[in-house]
C-alpha cells in the first residue's frame, strides 16, 4: 500500500510516523513544498523575537524520514487524478497512490486593500515568514488582525524593539475566542506593555513609494515601514476542489467521521479540513495543532488497516503573551447565535477573571484570565459529560454535604458558578 501525503506539517507528519508505528512495510510518501523538516509553527513568533533559536522550530530532521522510510519529495502537489489515483507535481513528474492525505494545511487570507504591493508587508505563517521577520530591521511596526498569530507576532515584533500597533476592525481582540469584557481585560496585556492596541478600526490604504511608509485607517494615519498580515487562514482546499471532493460550508474539505472526503481513499486533516465539533456534534473548522495531531493519528490508523474514528475537533485556545496567561474553551456568547436559553456567569479578582456560558443550562464555553485558566480542565470536562448545571445549581446543598452523593469536581464546577 502506497499512501502519498500532501504537506509536511503538523498533520502531515502526523500521518507519515503514525502508518510507520502501524506498519513497517507500507510505502510512505511526503511531498512538501517547503524544503525544510517539520516545524512548529506556533513557535515561530518566539523565533522572531529572538527568544528561540531557529533551529529549535524544527520538530523533525531530514534523517527521521530516511530512517523511518519515508520518501521526502520536495516538489508542489499541482493535480489530482482520483480515477487512475496519480498525484501530479509541479515538477512534471506524478505519483501513483493507494491513499491520498491532503494535509495542505491554510493559506492566509489578505483582503485587497490598497498598497499591498509594496515593500514591508509580510505574514506570520510560515517559516519563510518568520525568517523574513526575523531579519527585518525597522522601527515602527503595524499588525493587522488580532487573533492568536497577531497577538503573538504584536509581542514578538516589540520584543525585537519595534514600536507596535496592533489593528483590529471588531470592537475586541481575539474576537473569535473572547467575548468583549475578557477582551478588554486581555488588551490591558499588551497595553501595559506598550502594545498600541486600536480596535474598532479598519485598514483603508498602505501608502508610500516603493516600499511602505505609513497606513491610513478609517480614524488616522500612523507612519511606519514594517507591516504584518495576521488577517485570517483560509483552508487549503484547491486541489480538493479540484479533484471533485465536497466543500462543506465552513469551507474547508468535507471528511467523514474516518478522516475521508467524499472521494474513496482520499483523505484530509488539519487546517484544511472540516469535522465534526467534539462538543456540539455540528459541522466545524477548528484550525488548532491538537486538532491536526489527532485526525492526522486517525488517518495513520486508517491507511494501515485499522479502523479508527475520529471523535470530533476541540475549540481550546490558549492565549499566553508578555505575562499573561488566559483560555478560551468551547463557544463565546458572541458566537451563539440563539441567545434565548444563555446565562452567562462571571468571577473575578484583580486580574483574575473567568466566564462560564451556558447553554439550556449546560456550559457551551469558558474564558479565563490569569490564575483561572488552572481549572480549564474541570470546565471543559463537564463540557464534554453535557452536565446538567441547572441540576448542581438546583441540589447544591446536597453536592456540597460531607456525605455528597455527588462527585467531588461538582462542587468545583459549582463554585465557579458562584454557588455558596
Ligand atoms: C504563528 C502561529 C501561532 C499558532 N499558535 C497556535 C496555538 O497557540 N495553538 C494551536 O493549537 N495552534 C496554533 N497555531 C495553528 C497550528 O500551527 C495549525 O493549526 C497547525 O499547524 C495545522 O497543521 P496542518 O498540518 O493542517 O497545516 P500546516 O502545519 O500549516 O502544514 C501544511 C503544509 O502543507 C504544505 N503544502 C500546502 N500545499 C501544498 C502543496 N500543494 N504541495 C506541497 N505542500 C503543500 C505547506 O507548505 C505546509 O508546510 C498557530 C499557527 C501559527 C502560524
Amino acid at each position: 500500500m502506497h499512501t502519498v501525503i500532501i504537506g509536511n506539517g503538523i498533520g502531515g507528519n502526523a500521518v507519515a510516523f503514525g502508518i510507520r508505528k502501524y506498519d513497517p512495510n507500507a510505502k510512505i510518501t511526503i511531498v512538501t513544498r517547503e524544503n525544510c523538516p517539520e516545524y512548529e509553527p506556533g513557535a515561530l513568533p518566539y523565533y522572531i523575537s529572538g527568544v528561540k533559536a531557529r533551529q529549535d522550530m524544527f520538530l523533525t530532521k531530514l534523517d527521521d524520514y530516511s530512517n523511518n522510510n519515508i520518501n521526502f519529495v520536495v516538489d508542489e502537489a499541482k493535480k489530482v487524478d482520483h480515477e487512475q489515483k496519480k498525484l501530479y507535481l509541479d515538477s512534471g513528474n506524478e505519483l501513483s497512490y493507494d491513499n491520498l492525505v491532503i494535509a495542505a494545511g491554510g493559506n492566509l487570507v489578505v483582503p485587497p486593500f490598497k498598497g499591498l504591493e509594496k515593500e514591508g508587508i509580510f505574514g506570520c505563517k510560515s517559516l519563510a515568514d518568520a525568517d523574513a521577520l526575523y531579519a527585518r530591521e525597522g522601527k515602527v511596526a503595524v499588525v493587522i488582525g488580532s487573533g492568536l498569530i497577531g497577538i503573538e507576532a504584536s509581542e514578538a515584533l516589540k520584543k525585537k524593539g519595534f514600536e507596535v500597533y496592533l489593528l483590529e476592525v471588531f470592537g475586541w481582540i481575539m474576537p473569535r475566542n473572547f467575548d468583549e469584557y475578557a477582551a478588554k481585560k486581555l488588551e490591558k496585556g499588551l497595553t501595559d506593555n506598550g502594545v498600541h492596541v486600536l480596535t474598532n478600526e479598519k485598514l483603508v490604504s498602505i501608502n508610500g513609494g516603493d516600499k511602505v511608509e505609513s497606513i491610513t485607517t478609517d480614524k488616522r494615519s500612523i507612519i511606519c515601514d514594517t507591516i504584518v498580515m495576521s488577517t485570517g487562514v483560509a483552508p487549503n482546499t484547491e486541489l480538493a476542489r479540484q479533484a471533485g471532493a465536497e466543500i462543506g460550508l465552513t469551507r474547508g474539505i468535507k471528511v467523514n467521521e474516518h478522516c475521508m472526503t467524499s472521494i474513496q481513499d482520499i483523505y484530509a486533516c488539519g487546517d484544511c479540513a472540516e469535522t465534526t465539533d467534539a462538543i456540539t456534534g455540528g459541522r466545524t473548522l477548528i484550525q488548532l495543532r491538537h486538532n491536526a495531531l489527532e485526525q492526522g493519528e486517525v488517518i495513520a490508523k486508517n491507511c494501515a488497516g485499522i479502523p479508527a474514528v475520529y471523535k470530533g475537533a476541540w475549540a481550546i485556545t490558549r492565549a499566553h503573551y508578555f505575562d499573561t496567561e488566559s483560555v478560551s474553551i468551547g463557544r463565546t456568547f458572541n458566537g451563539i447565535e440563539d441567545k434565548m436559553d444563555v446565562e452567562v456567569i462571571e468571577r473575578e479578582f484583580g486580574s483574575d477573571y473567568c466566564r462560564l456560558i451556558l447553554d439550556k443550562g449546560k456550559l457551551a464555553g469558558a474564558q479565563a484570565i490569569g490564575k483561572f485558566s488552572k481549572d480549564m480542565g474541570f470546565l471543559f470536562s463537564s463540557m464534554w459529560r453535557k452536565d446538567d448545571l441547572a441540576e448542581i445549581r438546583a441540589k447544591w446543598d446536597k453536592v456540597t454535604n460531607i456525605i455528597s452523593p455527588y462527585p467531588w469536581h461538582y462542587r468545583i464546577i459549582g463554585r465557579y458558578m458562584n454557588l455558596k
